[in-house]
C-alpha cells in the first residue's frame, strides 16, 4: 500500500511523499521481535555473554512470527560483533530488533518486508539497588495465550499494564501472578526465592525461561546451592528468607519488599554470595563457562 502524501503528525501536517513517517505493522501489532544481550570487558577483550543462546531465541521468534528474517545466525552473530568494534564499545547492551516494516494497514502480516536492526549502547557498573515490588492485579498471559518461548513485542502489553499499576502504586515493579495464583514473573525479570539455603523458581511454563535464569541454575550447583522448580504461592513468598529478580540488565536484583508478604530484614548472603559467582562467570573469571562467552577482538 502507498503510503499517504501527508500525515497529520502531533499536530502539524508532514509531508510524506517520500514516506518517511514511522507507521507499520510492528508498531501498529507489535510485530516485532527483540533480545537484550550483555557484554562485558574481559581480561582479554570485549566478550558477550550467551550470545549464542540470545541468537537462537531470537531466530526462534522470528519463526513463531513467520518473519523472514534473510540474515543467518552467523550473519547476525557477525553484526552484534561489528556493533561492538565499530561503537568502540568495552562494556554494554546490544539490542537486535526485528519488526514488519511496511507502512501497511490491516494485520495480514505474512510475506511482509522485515526490518532488522542490532543496536548497541555502552553500559557501565552501576550501583546494585533493591527493589520493591507490588502483585500487580493484571494476571500473567498464560500458555495457551502465547508461546512464551518467544520474545515478542505485542506481549509487552501484559507486562506494561503491571508495571503502570506497580509505578501507581507507589512501587518499583510489578510482579505477576497466574490464574492460578502463582507467582511467575516480573515484567522484564525472573524471580528466585531463597529458604533455608535453597533457591525455588517457578516452573518455566508461565514465564520467559530468562537466558539469566537459566544460567543462575547451572552455576548454583557449583556453590552446592540446590534449585527447585515448582508451583510458588504468595504464602511461600512470605516465608522466604531472600528474594532476587534475574534478567540480561540487571543480572541478579535484591527485592526489598513485595507489598504486604514480604520484607528483606538482614543482609541477603546467599543472593549476593550468588550475584557475585555470576559477575564472575559472565565476565570471563571462571575458566569452566569461558564456553558462554563470544570474544570480540
Ligand atoms: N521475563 C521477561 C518477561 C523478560 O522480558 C525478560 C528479559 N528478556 C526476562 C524474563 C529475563 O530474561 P533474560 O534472562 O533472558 O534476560
Amino acid at each position: 500500500m502507498k503510503p499517504m502524501d501527508f500525515v497529520w503528525s502531533d499536530g502539524e501536517i508532514l509531508d510524506n511523499q517520500k514516506g518517511g513517517i514511522s507507521f507499520n505493522q510492528g508498531l501498529n501489532y507489535g510485530a516485532a521481535i527483540y533480545e537484550g544481550i550483555r557484554f562485558y570487558k574481559t581480561s582479554k577483550c570485549p566478550a558477550v555473554f550467551r550470545l549464542n543462546e540470545h541468537i537462537d531465541r531470537f531466530l526462534y521468534s522470528a519463526k513463531v512470527l513467520r518473519m523472514n528474517l534473510s540474515f543467518s545466525k552467523e550473519e547476525l552473530i557477525s553484526g552484534v560483533k561489528n556493533g561492538i568494534i565499530k561503537n568502540q564499545l568495552q562494556e554494554g547492551y546490544i539490542r537486535p530488533l526485528a519488526f514488519y516494516s511496511e507502512p501497511k494497514m490491516g494485520i495480514n502480516i505474512l510475506d511482509g518486508k522485515v526490518q532488522c536492526l542490532i543496536l548497541a549502547w555502552p553500559w557501565e557498573k552501576r550501583e546494585p539497588k533493591q527493589v520493591r515490588l507490588f502483585t500487580t492485579s493484571w494476571k500473567r498471559s498464560s500458555p495457551d495465550s502465547i508461546d512464551f518461548k518467544a520474545k515478542i513485542a505485542g506481549y509487552y502489553g501484559n507486562n506494561l499494564l503491571g508495571f503502570l499499576e506497580a509505578r501507581e502504586n507507589g512501587f518499583d515493579e510489578p510482579l505477576f501472578l497466574d490464574r492460578n495464583n502463582f507467582i511467575t514473573e516480573g515484567a522484564v525479570n525472573n524471580i528466585f526465592f531463597v529458604k533455608d539455603n535453597i533457591l525455588y523458581t517457578p516452573t518455566a511454563k508461565n514465564i520467559l525461561n530468562g537466558i539469566t535464569r537459566q544460567s543462575i541454575i547451572e552455576i548454583a550447583k557449583d556453590l552446592k546451592i540446590e534449585t527447585k522448580q515448582k508451583n510458588l504461592d504468595l504464602n511461600f513468598a512470605r516465608g522466604a528468607d531472600e528474594i532476587f529478580l534475574t534478567g540480561t540488565g540487571v543480572e541478579l536484583e535484591v527485592v526489598q519488599e513485595i507489598k504486604g508478604i514480604f520484607q528483606n530484614k538482614s543482609e541477603p548472603l546467599v543472593t549476593e554470595k550468588v550475584a557475585s559467582y555470576y559477575r564472575k562467570v559472565a565476565r570471563g573469571e571462571v575458566p569452566k563457562y569461558h564456553h558462554w562467552l563470544t570474544y570480540v577482538s
